[in-house]
């Protein structure tokens, strides 16, 4: 009981063969396409972050042997002038002023320029607006460099007239005998056009965002795409501190904003500044959802088809098992009528439905023959009394009028006590055959029980069915049965609706017939009475 309800449970959750079919091959094409894209962003994210490091590297790389050979050139035109300027002591103001021009003219390395003697006092100055020349210098990098007696590149730092963010490059003036007699310098202004950003001009590396920034010596921004940067002290980040060093590369770094970059690096040996060229990370995550959304967008239609395709093969393998089972619920339930059987391309399909259907027929042909038997009787191979009782509850249910006859052997319990059963069955045998061989095709002969038969004529008056109760009568009359005794029977008719209107009292009403058969002589037939209160016949 208890497992009967479990399973009654299970069953109204179970899931029909298509849709598991189709869930599970949607299941794994939706995961192998999931694994597929994981797998494809991955190695895209991979090769996208080598290629942006290389290609990161392979800028700066360009750009420092760029700036080196500029700075060379810076070096090699101050080294130049200073040589020029040995006689500066005997040189008028108007011939300094003329050759820093010149200078000035040749290249345009320097925003400004400067001759300072070695006792501090600007001598020259180039463009002359700046008017410092005659005073004494202020900034700690000219004074440094005045000291220092030698090439010399300070950090960038703040003029103190004129507020610019500038660097300073100078060389040592000598005469010839080898006095010192001052330096040469130049500056560049960082946050104005300077030869930097005329030779690698706009802040742009590709079109992808990336951009680079220049490092000196120390650490400071010298240029950066926010010119607010300028001069900012970076060294705190991991990859300056390797230019600082010297070094070149590349690596995936983090910036003081604790933002992920994809860094290339270079040194430039001349001045010992730096140049880095990022690319963001959000960039390169970006670009991979594009690539992602591309993938999906190609694979959606073929996608599309393929669960389409799926879902019919689904179907088309499962009809077989689902028609099958519908089937064999429906065993018991009513007859089955079995199509011919169509091959199927599953193998398994085909030898199941042939299968079903042979234990289908072979069922149904057993469970006939059982109905048949249970609604026959063994010895005289007529239709029974719970047969009987079927056809009269269904014949009365629909309407169906009919007369009924009741027929019995007269001194049967003689037949036996001289002859004995078997005898006494074979009479009844030869009754059954003789009333049958009588009868019209749609009569219906039943044995009621021991001597007795019944026999219902559908559609059929009561004075109709006395003429073939007489025939059957006489035909028995006529007939030599088993025995060298005259087999007789008496017969008594009901008609539905006509003498009753419920089975068993249209049984009494044909018995009480019957009755008056007997008593009036036996071998003969009589009609029950329409009004039960009158006088018999
Ligand atoms: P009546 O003319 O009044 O019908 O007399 P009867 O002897 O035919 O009536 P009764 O009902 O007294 O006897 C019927 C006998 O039929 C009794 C029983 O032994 C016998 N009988 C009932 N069923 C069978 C059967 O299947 N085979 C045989 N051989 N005899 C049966
Ligand atoms: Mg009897
Ligand atoms: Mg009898």
């Amino acid at each position: 009981m208890h497992i009967q309800r479990k399973a009654g449970l299970r069953q109204g959750k179970k899931l029909s063969l298509t849709s598991l079919f189709t869930g599970l091959v949607t299941l794994v094409v939706l995961l192998t396409t999931t694994i597929i894209m994981v797998g494809s962003y991955d190695s895209k994210k991979q090769s996208l972050m080598e290629t942006t490091l290389h290609l990161n590297f392979s800028n700066a790389d360009r750009m420092a042997r760029t700036m080196d050979s500029l700075f060379q050139s810076i070096r090699g035109s101050l080294a130049h002038n200073a040589q020029m300027l040995s006689n500066v002591d005997a040189m008028t103001p108007e011939q300094v002023g003329h050759q820093l021009e010149l200078m000035r003219n040749s290249s345009n390395y320097f925003n400004s320029i400067v001759v300072i003697g070695k006792d501090g006092l600007v001598r020259n100055v180039e463009p002359t607006s700046i008017g410092t020349a005659g005073k004494h210098i202020t900034s700690q990098a000219a004074q440094e460099a005045l000291e220092l007696k030698q090439p010399y590149t300070s950090a960038p730092y703040m003029t103190k007239n004129t507020n610019r963010l500038i660097v300073f490059l100078s060389q040592p003036i000598f005469s010839n005998d080898g006095t010192y007699l001052g330096i040469l310098g130049g500056t560049i202004y960082l946050q104005e056009n300077n030869v930097l950003s005329s030779i690698f001009g706009n802040n742009k590396v590709d079109d992808f965002g990336s951009y680079y920034y220049i490092v000196d010596s120390g650490g400071h921004l010298l240029y950066h795409p926010d010119k607010h940067l300028f001069g900012k002290d970076v060294s705190g980040n991991e990859v300056v501190q390797k230019l600082m060093k010297g070094q070149n590369g590349e690596q995936q770094v983090r910036n003081l904003n604790g933002n992920e970059l994809l860094a290339g690096y270079s040194s430039v040996p001349e001045s010992g500044w730096g140049i880095v060229v990022v690319s963001p990370m959000a960039l390169i995550r970006q670009q991979l959802i594009g690539h992602i959304q591309t993938i999906i967008a190609y694979s959606l239609i073929p996608f599309i088809i393929l669960l389409s395709v799926v879902i019919l093969v689904a179907h088309r393998l499962a009809r077989p098992f689902a028609y099958l089972a519908d089937l064999v619920s429906k065993m018991g339930k009513e007859r089955i009528v079995l199509p011919p059987v169509k091959p199927h391309w599953s193998r398994e399909a085909d030898l199941l439905t042939k299968a079903v259907f042979l234990a289908v027929a072979d069922i149904q042909k057993q469970t006939d023959q059982l109905t048949q038997e249970a609604a026959t009787d063994t010895l005289t191979g007529l239709k029974n009394r719970r047969s009987l009782e079927y056809t009269l509850s269904q014949w009365m249910a629909s309407g169906i009028p009919f007369s009924l006859i009741v027929l019995d052997v007269d001194r049967f319990k003689f037949v036996n006590d001289t002859y004995g059963h078997v005898t006494g069955d074979e009479v009844l045998k030869h009754v059954a055959g003789v009333i049958v061989s009588s009868l019209r095709p749609d009569d219906v002969c039943h044995r009621f029980g021991g001597e007795e038969f019944v026999i219902l004529l559908a559609r059929t008056r009561p004075a109709e069915a006395f003429n073939v109760a007489e025939r059957v009568r006489r035909a028995l009359e006529q007939r030599k049965g088993p025995i060298p005794t005259q087999v007789t029977v008496s017969q008594g008719i009901a008609h539905y609706p006509q003498h009753a209107s419920e089975q068993a009292e249209l049984l009494k009403k044909a018995d009480q017939a019957l009755y008056r058969a007997k008593s009036n002589g036996r071998n003969r037939t009589m009609v029950a009475e329409d009004n039960p209160a009158a006088p018999s016949a």
